[in-house]
């Protein structure tokens, strides 16, 4: 059979070149993103000849879901085969439940956030992580990344005027892959397609403080979350060897020079690992990095798993933690363990299943 494209790896301007008027296109981006279409020969409202011609040349759907788990707090975490059987996880956070009044009528509709991948792998090496066992197999393709959202918000019929919170918070160091990554937050705020603005959408880094620098610089309009988890460099080369080319330095003044919203923060994510950095003279050094940024700070608990070396803290020692920064004026909240029961941080669903499903 013949290799089919894509489509979901080009923004409107770009199939103008090979579809035109620029209103089909515009249809077909509908179809897609917008009434779920499961192919091209039922956008019924494209001539005939041009749905042969699109489904002759190309796809729609570069995931296969594998598998999908449901957590107790109703988190569902995918695992996707890609079309060359490398396998990513994505995952569905509802952050709030529907509301009914009294008479049972809908007065406030769920809130959802998509936790995506942008790497097969990783290249960082975070001793704490997963996902950087087996290093890079590859990037992902912007359209791989639309395809995770699109595969989601369409699996739990989420109509897609539903608007959704995305992070990349999945596999990967999405700064390792920003032309893919940026072409993706393009393509997802487009408004004949998901229409999720940019600044529902957070680019969560391990700190490559020089490509900080070029996503603010493409100016759009994405939050942007720092895994630091460490507030002195002897212990960030430790934790992660990324730092060796990227100190805290580097880090905070390219998150100073990065555009953000007015009534927007910075968020600064902390792994709280027993016994390493989860003492209040961590919080307190914490608190002085951050002086001067508008920064919000989540709390992670360390997730263990198989052969881990690091412990997770106990809740008494977080909570603390979180006191003394939130007494210093700075907005401090525990991530809560979603989906914990279901293997939560990123990578680890991918690592149970690789023998019970190859
Ligand atoms: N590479 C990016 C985004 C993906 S990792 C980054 O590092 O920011 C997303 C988050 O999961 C990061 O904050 C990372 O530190 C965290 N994480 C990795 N392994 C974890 C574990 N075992 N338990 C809890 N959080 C973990
Ligand atoms: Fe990569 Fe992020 Fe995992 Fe570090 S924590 S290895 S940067 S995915």
């Amino acid at each position: 059979m013949k290799e089919t494209v894509n489509i979901l790896d080009f923004l409107p301007e770009e199939l103008e070149e090979y579809i035109n008027p620029m209103f089909r296109v515009k249809q077909i981006y509908q179809w897609i993103y917008q009434k779920y279409a499961d192919n091209f020969l039922e956008m019924t409202s494209l001539p005939k000849n041009l749905r042969e011609k699109l489904n002759e040349n190309y796809h729609f759907n570069p995931l296969k879901i594998i598998y999908k788990e449901q957590s107790k707090d109703g988190s569902i975490k995918y695992l996707f085969e890609l079309k060359d059987g490398l396998r990513i996880e994505s995952v569905l956070l509802p952050m709030k439940e529907e509301k009914f009044d009294e008479k049972g009528v809908k007065i406030a509709h769920a809130k959802y956030t998509i936790c995506v991948s942008s790497q097969v792998g990783c290249k960082s090496g975070c001793s704490f992580c997963l996902t950087a066992k087996g290093g890079l197999k590859r990037n992902l393709s912007a359209g791989e990344i639309v395809a995770q959202i699109l595969c989601i918000k369409k699996d739990n019929q989420i109509p897609y005027e539903r608007r959704v919170n995305i992070v990349y918070m999945g596999m990967g160091e999405p700064l390792d892959n920003l032309n893919n990554v940026s072409k993706a937050i393009k393509i997802l705020s487009h408004n004949d397609g998901l229409c999720i603005s940019p600044r529902r959408q957070t680019v969560s880094t391990s700190g490559l403080a020089n490509q900080i620098k070029k996503l603010g610089e493409m100016n759009l309009g994405v939050l942007l979350a720092i895994s630091l988890h460490a507030v002195n460099d002897t212990l960030r080369n430790e934790l992660m060897p990324i730092n060796k080319a990227y100190n805290i330095a580097s880090i905070m003044q390219a998150v100073r020079e990065f555009p953000i919203d007015q009534r927007k923060r910075v968020m600064f994510e902390y792994l709280l690992i027993d016994n390493i950095n989860d003492k209040i003279d961590h919080a307190k050094e914490l608190v002085k990095l951050l002086n001067g940024i508008k920064a919000k700070v989540n709390l992670i608990l360390f997730n263990p798993h198989e052969g881990s070396f690091y412990k997770r803290p106990n809740l008494e020692n977080a909570i603390k933690f979180q006191d003394y920064i939130s007494s210093k004026g700075i907005t401090c909240t525990i991530r809560e363990s979603k989906g914990l029961d279901i293997s939560a941080a990123c990578g680890q669903l991918k690592e149970r299943k690789k023998n019970e499903l190859a």
